[in-house]
């Protein structure tokens, strides 16, 4: 854990008692902050109660006593409006921050990476982090995906964070000058909590805030809106910049085609990494979280051999595009991190005959965006408060059945998929678990044991895909 000692003798807020919060809140103590600690739940003031963090009621406090408030990314900031405490906070001038602020604040010394996009930002995090680590790099991993940042170890001169910065965080984070920050793709999601789409382009784009050079920004330039954040970049000319693309040269940069990664990042093309062989990164979206990293992993003087040969022995992430296990030639693949349509069309473009399950608690536009992956679904299990808008966007073009809840949906799906080797079923949602989880991992979870429990003979995954990548029936 780190010690946040700027606020040593201060009183400081902290609001929102997640995990994240409550190490905010632990982090501030340990650093000799005075804490007021406070949650909307009874139940999370409870835990925080009986994790000894001091709770002081932020609707009935002497705001005037407090500068600064340490706000949980899933408390809304400024949309649709900004939380109550924000509104209080703001009212006596306090700045609002979140714990990568304190972080950095505290660990002045050490380099700081910072990934964000729509989509993709956890695997690309892992990936860098697995590759800095194997070259030998100091290296603590966090933010959005796994660890809290103030959970992770202290880093010094040395050292690098990782950082998986949601576009919640980028908001809540003032200071922070990241030595290389990425943008891997710009789709709309959460736009609620920004206002628009444009407002949704801008936060993210902050992540690239007062670089200068040799500061690096990596930029995929796969969809039109980061295309125009690095033509901005470019114009403003301010910090390195590192093209990446997939399916296209660029020159300058880091680019992938037909699954072999080239970086020209020194001025002559050159391939590094086979990439199409790679089971636990499947499809082109993959190949741009690698590109991404890869671009990342040079920008902090990791040769190219070693961060190709990096590349090689990722073990992958569970619930993105995770292979099961293969029953009777069916393969089940638990892709519940796609909690929005983006994300499922990617998933369902690495498969011919898919057996989907999708539903949950719907994102703005639904699924109508996928219409050109319908032809590979054999048949869809829907579930959850988006099934019947599923239905209709699904009408008379994709065989449907509505299965209420993931049991039946993969009770279903096995028995319809039976037979059919080499299909898979595919739990990849669009759309996000509330309505019937406590996140996206306690759906892959309930999948996989599901998926255990189901009759017939078992292959490991790694045999089946290399069999069906070879017969051409799967594009990894
Ligand atoms: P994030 O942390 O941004 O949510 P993840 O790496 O956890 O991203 O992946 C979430 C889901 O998004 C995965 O299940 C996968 O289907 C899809 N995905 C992963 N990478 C990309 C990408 N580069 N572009 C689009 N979709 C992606």
């Amino acid at each position: 854990m780190i010690e946040v000692f700027p606020f040593a003798g201060l009183p400081v807020a902290v609001f929102g008692l997640g995990r994240s919060g409550l190490a905010a809140a632990k982090a501030l103590a340990k650093g000799g902050a005075e804490v007021w600690a406070w949650d909307d739940s009874e139940d999370a003031r409870a835990r925080a109660e009986a994790a000894g963090v001091p709770l002081v009621d932020l609707y009935d406090c002497d705001w005037r006593e407090l500068t600064s408030l340490v706000l949980s990314p899933g408390v809304p900031l400024t949309h649709p409006e900004p939380h109550p405490v924000v509104g209080l906070a703001r009212a006596a001038g306090c700045e609002v921050i979140g714990d990568v602020e304190l972080l950095t604040r505290t660990m002045r010394n050490a380099a700081y990476v910072g990934i964000t996009g729509t989509n993709g930002k956890s695997t690309t995090t892992a990936l860098v982090g697995h590759m800095l680590r194997l070259a030998g790099r100091e290296v603590e991993v966090g933010g959005n995906l796994g660890t809290p940042v103030l959970d992770l170890g202290p880093l010094y001169a040395s050292g690098v964070y990782v950082i998986e910065m949601s576009s919640y965080q980028i908001d809540l984070t003032v200071s922070l000058t990241f030595d290389v920050a990425a943008l891997l793709n710009l789709t709309p999601d959460h736009i609620e909590r920004h206002g628009g789409f444009d407002d949704y382009v801008a936060v993210k784009k902050r992540i690239f805030h007062r670089q200068t050079s040799p500061r690096t920004a990596v930029v995929c330039l796969d969809d039109e809106p980061c295309r125009r954040v690095f033509d901005e970049l470019e114009k403003a000319g301010d910090q390195r910049l590192i093209p990446v693309a997939v399916g296209r040269k660029v020159a300058g940069g880091v680019y992938v085609i037909d699954g072999t990664l080239y970086d020209d990042t020194e001025g002559h093309a050159a391939a590094a990494a086979d990439l199409a062989s790679l089971i636990v990164l499947p499809g082109a979206h993959n190949w741009q979280n690698a590109a991404v990293a890869f671009a990342v992993a040079r920008a902090i003087h990791i040769d190219a051999p070693v961060a190709g040969a990096c590349l090689q022995s990722f073990a992958g992430l569970a619930h993105r595009m995770e292979p099961l296990v293969v029953i009777d030639g069916v393969l089940y693949v638990n892709d519940s991190k796609a909690t929005n349509a983006a994300a499922a069309d990617k998933a369902l473009a690495c498969h011919d005959r898919v057996y989907w399950i999708a539903g949950g608690r719907p994102k703005e536009g639904g699924i109508a965006a996928l219409a050109p992956q319908f032809p590979r679904i054999s048949h869809a299990f829907l579930i959850g408060e988006a099934a019947d808008a599923f239905a209709a966007t699904l009408g008379d073009e994709v065989r449907h059945s509505l299965c209420g809840d993931l049991a039946s949906a993969v009770t279903q799906a096995a028995a319809m998929a039976k037979g059919d080797q080499g299909s898979v079923v595919l739990l990849s949602p669009a759309c996000a678990s509330f309505d019937q989880f406590a996140d996206f991992e306690a759906r892959g979870d309930a999948f996989r044991e599901l998926v255990d429990a189901l009759p017939g003979e078992r292959v490991e995954p790694e045999d089946s895909i290399a069999a069906s990548a070879a017969s051409g029936s799967y594009r990894p």
